[in-house]
């Protein structure tokens, strides 16, 4: 564990007149709460925590970690916070409290602020009929999921979030409140999409939003013993299936917990969880090749978008956990048996969940006005994690997830994804090793090429 920076006292009691929100140093009541993320794995231990409550205090706060050397460290929910550290000469600064949103129905777009949680954009969206591109949990955050890229349920028909950006307000490292957009500051609206946003403290998000009010979504359980069975019938199966349907190939082990009911609890099972964005009796056509396999548990109905975040069935509460992942350009029967081999019915594993996106659709096709990441040229996307409460745990459960992601490596793509990192990744190595060139008639820098930015490449220290 390091030790936090001291910061001078008169320059912290500065900061805190100058901002509504609330500024903790070590020691400080309130520092332990603030600091803390729901990752609960992460220990950060920042030199200073301010809680914005305005995009002013943003704006301060930046000034000021720019000023006393500081290494500005944005995060709303922290939800991924495992990548952050070290943080001991940082300011965190901690969005979270800045949580409005604004639906416009005529223009199908959302504005969020910095800290908007999905909840907080999908529940009023749907009262206009519309769908956002949220995640799998209702308690991502919505700024680091979308600047990361963003996987949706509605992925294959629309692609990634961050290619549904259509404005971003940000603070640059200099302090200037700035907003980005195709016309203004097109290299930062460039960067900041799927990038990561370390060229900046992003204070609102606009977006836009889908018409989907419906879909016909639901899981499939069977018993774990047919996973391999199962996952590589899954695979052949996503090959015929159109964009509007996404779905996910999972192993999971639910906890022994009373919560639980009492049907799946302390059980593991090979699953698929699907949502189709159609009408119901399609939806069951294309499902029933899966249901031919007579799962044990069958959720499939016609459900409200909103309700899409549970389908994962995510962690209600922050949880101590880690994980790994990787991009799949394949996930033949081979990669089915080798995962099967690693955290199937026989393995002695610590990982509770370890899924197999299906990509492909619109995320294969180039969003000729994307950002850093037009198209995500991978067809699967692996994800393990294990709940680590100790130190021991994450080690075990650590080491596990990456046995995982080594066992699949013949099948992995040529580079990563942010939003599937849970180790730190520069400003300098984003999503993509190939980063498509930007358009050139906007004189865009790539990442690492962005010199000119690094001055507000807050993230690199
Ligand atoms: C339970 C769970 C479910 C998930 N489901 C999905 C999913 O379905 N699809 C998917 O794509 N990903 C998913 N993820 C991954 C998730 O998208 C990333 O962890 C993402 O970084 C979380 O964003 P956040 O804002 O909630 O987290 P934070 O930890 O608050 O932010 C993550 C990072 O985003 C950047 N950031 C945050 N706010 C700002 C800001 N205002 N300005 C500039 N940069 C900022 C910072 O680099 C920060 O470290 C999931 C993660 C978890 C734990």
């Amino acid at each position: 564990m390091s030790t936090a920076r001291a910061v001078p006292p008169e320059a912290t009691a500065a900061l805190q007149a100058d901002v509504t929100g609330d500024v903790f140093v070590p020691g400080d009541p309130g520092y332990d709460q603030a600091r803390q993320a729901w990752m609960l794995t992460a220990d950060q231990r920042p030199a200073i925590v301010v809680e914005a409550a305005s995009a002013a205090d943003v704006t301060a706060a930046v000034r000021f970690g720019h000023s006393h050397g500081l290494r500005i460290a944005p995060q709303g929910s922290g939800h991924g916070a495992a990548p952050l550290e070290p943080l001991d000469s940082a300011l965190l600064l901690r969005t979270s409290r800045l949580r409005g949103v604004r639906i416009d129905p005529d223009t199908r777009t959302a504005r969020a602020e910095a800290g908007a949680l999905w909840q907080d954009v999908a529940v009023p969206a749907a009262d206009h009929g519309l769908a956002a591109l949220a995640g799998t949990a209702k308690d991502v955050g919505v700024t680091g999921y979308t600047l990361g890229g963003g996987l949706s349920w509605l992925a294959r028909r629309y692609g990634l979030a961050a290619n549904s950006v259509t404005a971003a307000e940000m603070i640059t490292a200099d302090g200037q409140l700035v907003r980005t957009d195709p016309e203004h500051e097109p290299d930062l609206f460039w960067a900041l999409r799927g990038g990561g946003g370390g060229v900046g403290v992003v204070t609102a998000l606009e977006m836009q939003l889908y018409p989907v009010p419906e879909l016909y979504a639901g899981v499939l359980f069977f018993p774990i013993q047919r996973a391999a069975e199962v996952l590589s019938f899954w695979r052949e199966w996503t090959t015929t299936v159109p964009d509007e349907l996404t779905s996910i190939g999972r192993i999971l082990r639910i906890p022994p917990l009373p919560t639980v009911p009492e049907q799946l609890r302390g059980r593991a099972f090979v699953m698929v969880e699907a949502a189709y964005a159609g009408d119901e009796k399609t939806g069951a056509d294309l499902i029933a090749p899966l249901r031919n396999l007579a799962p044990e548990i069958d959720t499939f109905a016609t459900i409200p978008a909103p309700a899409l975040s549970q389908l994962h069935m995510d962690p209600p509460e922050p949880v101590p956990a880690v994980g790994d992942g990787a991009l799949l350009a394949d996930f033949p029967a081979a990669a089915a048996d080798a995962l099967a081999g690693q955290v199937g019915a026989d393995a002695d594993t610590a990982l509770i969940s370890v899924e197999v996106r299906h990509l492909g659709g619109a995320l294969h096709r180039p969003e000729t006005d994307g950002g850093t990441l037009p198209s995500v040229d991978a067809s699967y996307a692996l994800y393990g994690t294990g709940v680590a409460a100790t130190p021991e745990a994450v080690t075990t459960a650590g080491g596990q997830a990456h046995a995982l992601k080594d066992a699949l490596a013949p099948w992995h793509a040529s580079y990563g994804f942010y939003n599937l990192a849970d180790t730190p990744a520069s400003v300098d190595a984003p999503a993509a090793r190939d980063l498509p060139a930007p358009p050139a008639d906007q004189n865009q820098p790539r990442p690492e090429q962005c010199d000119h930015l690094r001055a507000s490449c807050l993230s690199s220290g």
